[in-house]
């Protein structure tokens, strides 16, 4: 049987559509089902000492024209069409389903190994609901070309109910109130921001390239212009030495932005990372795992905001059990909500800090290094 759709896929076959995906997202948005949608390449800044770009292999920031990217919605389109029209053969009216999926694979097996056709089968047999535009800072490109892109893309696919970016917040800030809004009316609805710290000693070590008070500034006015915001924060940024500043004043910025999310990303310096060279070297000591939790507790018990605070990565890996490997917090993407379970969380810090240090993951361990 020939599932193809549109006459565009009746010539070319769903097997050889595809269209470009930058290499990361939020796992937020993973969890989501989102479609990855890339609007820039790699990442303007790559200067943050805990992260260097490395995740794009330092390659040159390039912004994509509208026409490329609108091309890549349109082999979307084509791909959705294809599976509706199967879904119709096969007697489901057009719902791609589990069914719809397993018939397509039979028919082409090598399809499971095409990553796109793979996350268009999932966005829409979720609804087709989320994207996520990529890559590393896509709201530096021209507003009036990232609103042509939005609108084109909703229009696409009407059933989009949030659209998400990450965002510096230099970049938030040079926006103007006016560019911000005309984002958040043509659909973009949730900036991911990187804080990483709100202590302005870290953030100058770590060459983050932005002050707490431009943090401050983008975030709320990110929040002004209507966007939900999630803030990721980097516990053990400023390592042992630095590690009390950067816990209070991370809740002090955190209290004045007020986001909807606070996400922790626990550091983790590999190797062709400068801030690897300096633990190698010495001049920078990582923290134990109950020391990490110790930073967390000062930051939570400073926090006065109305926020979910979200585990929602791997790294946040201190347990309550480490045989079963049973996490002390949850790592799901809504997190505990604050104020209300602020002392839940702070009840499973002292239950992590009761345990062996040894039950927990610890970074100096991943990194390979021996201790320093
Ligand atoms: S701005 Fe983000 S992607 Fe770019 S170097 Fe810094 S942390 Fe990495």
């Amino acid at each position: 049987m020939n599932f193809g759709g549109t006459e565009e896929t009746h010539d070319r076959g769903l097997d050889s559509l595809s269209f470009e995906v930058g290499p990361i997202r939020p796992p937020s948005e993973g969890g989501s089902h989102s479609l990855l949608l890339r609007t820039t390449r790699n990442c303007p800044w790559a200067r943050c000492r805990f992260c260097y770009g490395l995740i794009y292999n330092r390659e040159k920031f390039e912004l994509r024209t509208v026409d490329e990217i609108e091309k890549d919605i349109d082999t979307v389109s084509a791909m959705v069409d294809a599976m509706k029209s199967a879904s119709w053969k096969l007697g489901y009216g057009g719902a791609i389903n589990y069914h719809v999926g397993h018939a397509l694979l039979d028919q082409d097996p090598a399809l499971e190994s095409n990553h796109c056709f793979v996350m268009v089968f999932n966005w829409a047999s979720f609804g087709s609901r989320t994207v996520f535009l990529q890559d590393a800072n896509s709201l530096i490109a021209p507003t009036s070309q990232l609103v042509e892109v939005l609108c084109y893309l909703k229009k696409a696919f009407p059933t989009i109910e949030r659209i998400t970016s990450y965002a510096r917040a230099k970049t938030i800030a040079k926006k103007t109130s006016e560019d911000l809004e005309s984002l958040r009316k043509a659909g973009l609805s949730r900036l991911h921001v990187g804080l990483e710290t709100g202590d302005d000693e870290v953030l100058k070590y770590v060459d983050k390239g932005v002050t707490a008070a431009e943090q401050i500034a983008a975030g709320r006015k990110a929040k002004e212009a209507g966007f939900e915001l999630s803030e990721y924060v980097m516990p053990d940024l400023g390592g042992r030495a630095m590690s009390d500043q950067h816990a209070r004043n991370t809740a002090r910025v955190l209290n004045e932005i007020a986001p909807d999310f606070i996400r922790l990303r626990p550091l983790l310096p590999g190797p062709g990372l400068p801030l690897y060279e300096d633990y190698a070297a010495g001049t920078f000591q990582l923290s134990s795992p109950h020391e990490r939790l110790r930073e967390v507790r000062t930051m939570v018990e400073n926090l006065r905001v109305s926020s979910r605070l979200c585990f929602d990565h791997f790294l946040n890996s201190w347990y309550r059990d480490g045989r079963r490997r049973e996490t002390l917090f949850r790592q799901d993407y809504n997190g505990y909500k604050l104020p209300e379970e602020k002392e839940n969380v702070l009840a499973l810090i002292e239950e992590g800090l009761r345990l062996d240090e040894s039950v927990h993951l610890d970074a100096r361990t991943m990194i390979g290094l021996r201790h320093l």
